[in-house]
């Protein structure tokens, strides 16, 4: 499992990287963390001809507030996201499902940007900025843009990012004392989940029911509603399309989306 011959850049800054892209084009690829990029080299389902470091760019790393929003840097990493205090107080589901991304040696290395960027329909932070209702913002040659996570996450690993944009910053509103829940169903500890669900506010996301991290709507149109949390509950699978594997077939997913949807809506965490 080598990848194959690359050259690496170490970005100076957020322009830099973007001048790197523009002049690059396809053959380049920004790394971050490494945690998903590298085992895809090393499998050669990706072959960059150059690796852009914006790992070390601590213009683009840390936690602040704007107005009723939090702002995450895109290459803040999972472990300070799990341990910041003002996103414990403001976002507390954030920080919980930063704390659940696979072991220490991964949340250590890996930033919510390249997660969130990478787009794994079983990854917990793209469930985390869905149920949050955040939004994600995209640097590129024409300037920024913000882009909500409904519409951010388009299919199985794909976004609404161009490949010359970078992904510069995560806002999330500021969410004080709000009840959440989070539910992750796994066979080993630090596992990927089986399937996940995210509920804070009225919002319910859920990680792999289908290509990308879902909304449960007809649970949430029963909540709103007045149904109970049980109510409700029994229509977190209504169209999902979950897939098929040796972890767990179908109709059990669709079973575990029902049952973890009523633990999370009863804002039981873990
Ligand atoms: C063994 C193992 C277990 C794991 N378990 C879990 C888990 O339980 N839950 C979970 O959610 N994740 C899990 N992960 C994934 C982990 O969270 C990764 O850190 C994350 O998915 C990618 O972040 P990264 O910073 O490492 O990104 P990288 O691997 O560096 O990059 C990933 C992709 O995003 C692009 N990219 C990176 N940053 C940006 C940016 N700012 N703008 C635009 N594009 C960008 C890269 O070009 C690349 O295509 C696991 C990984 C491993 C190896």
């Amino acid at each position: 499992m080598i990848p194959a011959q690359f050259d690496y850049v170490a970005a100076e800054s957020t322009a830099h990287a973007l001048a790197l892209l523009a002049e690059h084009g396809d053959d380049a690829k920004l790394l971050a963390g490494g945690h998903s990029l590298l085992p895809m080299m090393k499998l050669r389902l990706a072959q960059p001809e150059v690796l852009i470091d914006i790992g070390g760019l601590a213009e683009l790393a840390g936690v602040s507030t704007d107005g009723g929003e939090l702002v995450v840097g895109a290459t803040t990493r999972h472990a300070d996201l799990a341990a910041s205090e003002l996103v414990r107080a403001e976002a507390p589901l954030l920080a919980y499902a930063a704390s659940q991304v696979g072991d220490p040696q991964i949340r250590h290395r890996g930033t919510i940007g390249g997660s969130l960027s990478h787009a794994d329909p079983a990854a917990d932070l793209p469930m985390a900025l869905v149920a949050l209702g955040g939004s994600v913002e995209l640097q590129g040659p024409g300037g920024s843009r913000t882009v909500s996570a409904d519409d951010f996450f388009q299919g199985f690993f794909e976004t609404a990012m161009q490949p010359d944009e970078l992904l510069t910053a995560v806002r999330v509103p500021r969410r004080p004392g709000v009840p959440w829940g989070y539910q992750k169903f796994v066979r080993r500890a630090n596992d990927w989940a089986i399937v996940g669900v995210a509920a804070v506010d009225g919002r319910i996301a859920l990680a792999n029911m289908g290509p990308k991290p879902l909304r449960a709507m007809a649970a949430e149109a029963a909540l709103a509603g007045g149904a109970s949390a049980a109510e409700a509950a029994r229509h977190a699978a209504d169209g999902t399309s979950p897939g098929d594997d040796m972890h767990a077939d179908r109709e059990y997913r669709r079973h575990l989306a029902r049952v973890l949807t009523r633990r999370a809506l009863e804002h039981e965490t873990g």
